[in-house]
Formats: structure tokens, sequence, C-alpha cells
């Protein structure tokens, strides 16, 4: 028995399957929740996350020889090659159970590399069957960023616009008075984070788009809400 298999087995769901061996990619600009959403395609389907970076990191630490190469090529500050790259996840493609489906992230990002991809899977009897984009609204997106903090002892959510602690200035969890923000969330590392969100998708979306496989999901939606547009999705419905 299959992994997908034994999952849906153990799960007695039929909903939690279908849909499983769809091979995505999943864009999304940082705070867009794509990593809370892959980590649900990843619990719920038992599809497995390719992440360029993550592959990268993980291949050199496994000191294989092409881990080695990698390494030295990142020691030496220069970019990791397409054909590294390419290897990297021909490698990851087989050593998936059959049955699992794959979502990329941070990869295509040029023309030339959606070819490779097409080849790649094809080679693993695979193809890819939809991009899911979720499209953020960049004024609100650094609203929503720009205006949350946390309690700075338990770690409690809040955020200056959409959830206030119920007495001002006092944490409603643990009553503390002591709160703390992200640095890096403030609104001009998001505006550049946006800005090279959509220089690496500009060149892959139109083609994408051409073919049919392209869906947008309303990434400012709540999190259950993009889950259920994306299900939707790989359900075909
Ligand atoms: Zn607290």
């Amino acid at each position: 028995m299959g992994i997908e298999e034994k999952r849906c087995f153990d799960r007695l769901s039929i909903t939690g399957c279908r849909g499983s061996r769809v091979n995505i990619i999943l864009l999304g600009p940082p705070g867009a929740g794509k990593g809370t959403q892959a980590e649900r395609l990843v619990a719920d389907r038992g599809m497995v996350q390719l992440s360029t970076g993550d592959m990268l990191r993980a291949e050199k630490n496994a000191g294989t020889d092409l881990g080695n190469r990698i390494k030295a090529v990142m020691e030496s500050g220069a970019l990791v090659s397409d054909e590294i790259v390419s290897s990297l996840i021909d490698e990851n493609l087989a050593r998936l159970d059959a049955g699992q489906g794959v979502i990329f992230d941070g990869y295509p990002r040029t023309a030339a590399q959606v070819e490779t991809l097409d080849g790649l899977l094809a080679a693993h009897g695979r193809k890819l069957e939809r991009v899911i984009e979720l499209a953020v609204d960049e004024d609100s997106l650094v609203a929503r960023i720009v205006g949350r903090y946390t309690c700075a002892r338990c770690g409690a959510g809040y955020h200056d616009t959409f959830r206030q602690p119920r007495v001002a200035g006092t944490c409603d969890v643990c009553g503390s008075h002591e709160f703390k923000r992200r640095a890096d969330d403030n609104e001009e590392t998001v505006r550049t984070r946006m800005a090279e969100y959509r220089a690496k998708t500009e060149p892959i979306i139109p083609i994408y788009d051409a073919r049919g496989i392209l869906r947008r999901v309303d990434g400012m939606a709540d999190i259950d809400r993009v889950s259920a547009a994306i299900a939707a999705i790989l359900d075909g419905r």
C-alpha cells in the first residue's frame, strides 16, 4: 500500500484523498499565507513540498557529491546554476511515492525553467496540473503585516486595526503589558518583498495563463476560506 493509499485508509476519508496526485506550483508573496497553505496540503493530502531553498540546504547538509558542488558554489557567492537545480529536482522526484502530489515553491522563475520542469516531470510520469496564485492587494497586505505585534511574554498575536487587546495595553491571555514587533514588519521591507515577488513571477505567470492552468485564489480571505478554495481547485470542483 502506498503512502497516499495508507493515509486515505487510515482517515477513512475520500475527500481528503482526492486530488492528492496533482502536481502544482504555489505562488504568493511573503505574507500571503503560502507557507500555511502548503503545510495544510502536506498534512491533509500527503503532498510533498519541493522548495528550491530547502532542497539546496538539505542536499548541502547531506554531503553528497551534488551537495558538495552546491556548497562550493554557495560559498563562492555565485548563484546555483539551472543545471544543479534541475538535478536536485530530478533526484527529489525520483524519491517520491507515485501517489504523492508535489507542490513546487520557488521554481520555476524563468521561461527556460518552465520548459525544464515540464521535461523533468514527464521523465517521472508526471505533469503540472495547476499553478495556484494567492493573489493579494498590496496596500491591504502592507496594512495586515505592518500592524501586527505579539505579547512579549506569551506570544499571543495582536493587530493595531484587526485585533486589539480587550483592555488597551494588556495581553488578553497572560496580562502582560509588554509587546513586541518584528523588525522586518515595516512598510518598506514589505513593499520590497512584493517587488521581488513580482519580478520573479512575471516571466512565468503569462506562460501558465496561456496554457489555461493558472488559477487565482483570494489570498486576503481568511485562512480556512483560502484552504477551501485551493481544495476546490485540486478536486476539480
Ligand atoms: Zn501574553
